[in-house]
């Protein structure tokens, strides 16, 4: 027997909900990420589960575009951005999120993960200071561990909390404070104003991850910091093509003395292969169509709405969000899981949310909303979970 077999054949968590029937992952759909997916044994599920905001991963324009870049280009670039996988779709893309965001330059990378693990490690380093939201995403955890900065965390949103670890830093060394502009799991926003005073006060920088933002907030979709008027703040922006921009890959957006030191240094952006043509291109067609159809926004405003006022009136405990990511506590790790699978049961597919995501004590089911969901989808949702919520005693 291996080392490693030795070392994990007492690995039993997941099986432990294999066991009980209820776990809830890696759940196979064989159809395109609609408001309805077909999963493996031909079951149509309502999804409430996915990030695409925009409702634009099955957009005939988007297909179209990944199509003509395939026959165009080929299906990979088969290296770096660095050497021999630069295409002038990537340049463009860059410059056109750069504009969009309101910034000099970006840079396009082949996951958003792998934005937020390759920057901050490199952008912060021995001397500098990384402070973070204690519910920031795991690939913005990661990234400050792989710097050589110290590392400082503050209370989720709590100002004083972030005021404390600020007060007793050197005030020229460089600090740079890194918040998710929409938290994930819980859908509140950074309470951006507040940390950009104190980004004066005691001279730092600030990096936000608007992942979830994108698409959903600000002019056209730009993200968080345009909707609060602080883009000029913000140092540094990322986003993702993984949620609004029906796509995969990520950005990350900034002055061009920055980004110039990024694209030379930034170990996951010259160390892996680029994204590939027709990834580049979905994204490249959906900023267009998000650019050009505010009505989208709109819609996804009016669904997101409407299932915030229904889960309120039916009695759920739906915490601080503002935004379509709406968390449905459970506070029960065992009983976010029957309540997953109760729902899938009954056609409606929510994520669990559960440690390390999460605290112990607040865990959840993820209800996600797209501007391609109708309001008799949402009520259907509503309806179905409301009963599931009630049995298991979780509401009244
Ligand atoms: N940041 C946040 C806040 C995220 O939620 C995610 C993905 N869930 C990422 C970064 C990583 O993005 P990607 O999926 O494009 O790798």
């Amino acid at each position: 027997m291996g080392q490693l077999q030795d070392k994990y054949k007492s690995y039993r968590e997941p099986q432990k909900f294999m066991d009980a029937g209820v776990y809830p992952y890696f759940r196979e759909i064989t159809s395109k990420q609609g408001t309805e997916v077909t999963d493996i044994d031909g079951n149509e599920i309502l999804m409430f589960g996915s990030n695409a905001y925009t409702g634009l991963p099955n957009d005939p324009r988007v297909i179209n575009a990944a199509q003509r870049a395939l026959e165009k280009y080929g299906s990979g670039c088969a290296g770096s951005r660095f050497l021999n996988g630069t295409l002038d779709l990537h340049v463009q893309l860059e410059k056109e999120l750069a504009a969009f965001e309101g910034k000099d330059e970006a840079l396009v990378f082949s996951t958003g993960f792998s934005v937020n693990a390759g920057v901050l490690s490199v952008v912060v380093g021995r001397g500098d200071y990384v402070i973070c939201d204690d519910r920031d995403h795991a690939s913005i955890v990661d990234g400050r561990r792989l710097s050589f900065a110290t590392q400082l965390r503050y209370k989720h949103n709590d100002m004083e909390d972030l005021e404390r670890v600020l007060q007793r830093l050197p005030h020229e060394a460089v600090k740079l404070i890194v918040v998710d502009g929409v938290f994930s799991m819980e859908g509140d926003l950074a309470n951006l104003p507040a940390i950009v005073e104190l980004k004066h006060k005691y001279n730092c920088s600030i990096m936000v991850d608007e992942a979830h933002g994108l698409g959903v907030f600000g002019r056209q979709g730009r993200g968080v910091c345009d909707h609060f008027g602080l883009t000029d703040e913000v140092d540094l922006i990322m986003g993702t093509f993984s949620k609004s921009l029906a796509s995969i890959g990520g950005f990350i957006a900034g002055d061009k003395d920055t980004i110039n030191y990024l694209r030379h240094t930034c170990r996951t952006y010259i160390f892996s292969a680029s994204n590939a043509p027709a990834a580049t291109a979905a994204a490249l067609e959906a900023l267009h169509i998000i650019e050009q159809e505010p009505e989208r926004l709109e819609q996804l405003w009016k669904v997101t709405n409407y299932a915030l006022k229904r889960f309120k009136e039916e009695g759920f405990e739906i915490g601080e969000t503002e935004s379509p990511i709406i968390p449905l506590y459970v506070r029960d790790i065992e009983k976010t899981f029957v309540v997953t699978k109760l729902a899938y049961e009954a056609g409606v597919f929510i994520n669990p949310v559960i440690p390390p995501a999460c605290a112990p004590q607040d865990t959840l089911v993820r209800f996600a909303l797209m501007a391609t969901h109708t309001e008799e989808q949402v009520e259907r949702g509503v309806q179905a979970l409301t009963k599931i919520f009630k049995a298991q005693g979780i509401i009244k």
